[in-house]
């Protein structure tokens, strides 16, 4: 099969500063890609990392590619870049092969309800009462995301006590704190939800490599890891608590779609904010994760990415939009 690769730089601006206990992130910005057949098939890919290296090493992959590839060498570049590199490239090549296969597109579930990523400082409280009236009129049940260890504790557990006085019986909440707190800080929120149903998980409690720490609290409560099995990506396969999975910087999307058909549990998928090229994988990746034997909201911070082509669902679209 004879290739072609287009790649385009894309960037924007999140509509809010999203603040986390290791810093703020205001912008994403990275690559797109259309990788071609001879047939004129496309397949598309987003490529955007975090972090400044990463996004070194993706370039230099990317350019060393050229604009007529070998399969083989897009599949070595997999392998051999960074996770969001990976899924950029395994989006792509999983949209030709299924063309192919079938005719049909690989990226066409849609995203069931999404969990809402409320802001840390003290509009968080405004926020949330619009998010409860809409879910009344619905009638939906709400699950909710607090990042956390980013102001004082006094002032968070006020404004914890606050939110908790408004979330609704049904609804879930889940607590991310980045890796922001020590062991004794953990061991009090774990102690101060002990008897509360709503709480859904804490996420990354604890410093990265203190493992030891987060075993040991995951007996208490559950305890989703996020940047732990970005360091120790062979923790996926150990962690019987809750996984928070951000595809667009996980590596290739195959293989979270074999773990989710093999009902691998307890994962849940992320958004790390994408451009719709990306977007459509991640979605298609939430409606699969609703079919496995632990069915949870993704999240998908509704609200924070701007509107716009560069949002459409359709990737053509997206790529004339820059
Ligand atoms: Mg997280």
């Amino acid at each position: 099969m004879n290739l072609s690769l287009d790649v385009k730089n894309f960037s924007f601006n999140l509509n809010q500063i999203l603040k986390t206990s290791k810093g703020i992130l205001k912008e994403k910005k990275g690559w797109l890609i259309k990788v071609k057949t001879s047939s004129g098939d496309c397949g598309w890919g987003e490529v955007a990392p975090i972090d400044p290296c990463e996004s070194v090493q993706c370039k230099q992959i990317l350019d060393s590619l050229g604009s007529f590839p070998l399969r083989e060498n897009l599949e070595k570049a997999i392998k051999s870049g960074p996770g969001a590199l990976g899924f950029g490239i395994g989006c792509a090549l999983a949209e030709i092969d299924e063309l192919n296969i079938s005719g049909k597109r690989k990226w066409h579930l849609a995203a069931p309800q999404s969990a809402f990523l409320i802001p840390n400082d003290s509009s968080c409280l405004a926020k949330l009462d619009s998010i409860i009236a809409k879910s009344k009129e619905n009638k939906q049940r709400i699950f909710v995301k607090w990042k956390v260890a980013i102001q004082s504790e006094n002032i968070e557990k006020k404004l914890m006590a606050k939110i908790l006085d408004r979330l609704p019986k049904n609804s879930k909440l889940r607590l991310d704190a980045n890796n922001g707190w020590n062991r004794s800080q953990a061991i009090y929120w774990a102690n101060y939800f002990a008897n509360d149903s709503r709480l859904e998980w804490i996420e990354q409690p604890l410093p990265i490599d203190d493992l030891e720490g987060l075993f040991t609290l995951s007996k208490l409560i559950p305890i989703a890891l996020d940047e732990s099995l970005l360091k120790y990506p062979l923790l996926k396969n150990q962690w019987r608590s809750w996984q928070v999975r951000h595809p667009a910087l996980d590596g290739d999307p195959r293989g979270l779609i074999k773990e989710l058909e093999n009902n691998v549990t307890r994962i849940s998928i992320s958004t790390a904010f994408e451009t719709g090229i990306g977007r459509r994988c991640i979605n298609h990746l939430a409606a699969l994760q609703q079919q496995t034997l632990t069915p949870t909201a993704p999240g998908l911070g509704p609200g924070w990415r701007p509107k716009g082509n560069l949002f459409s669902n359709n990737p053509f679209s997206v790529w004339e939009a820059l």
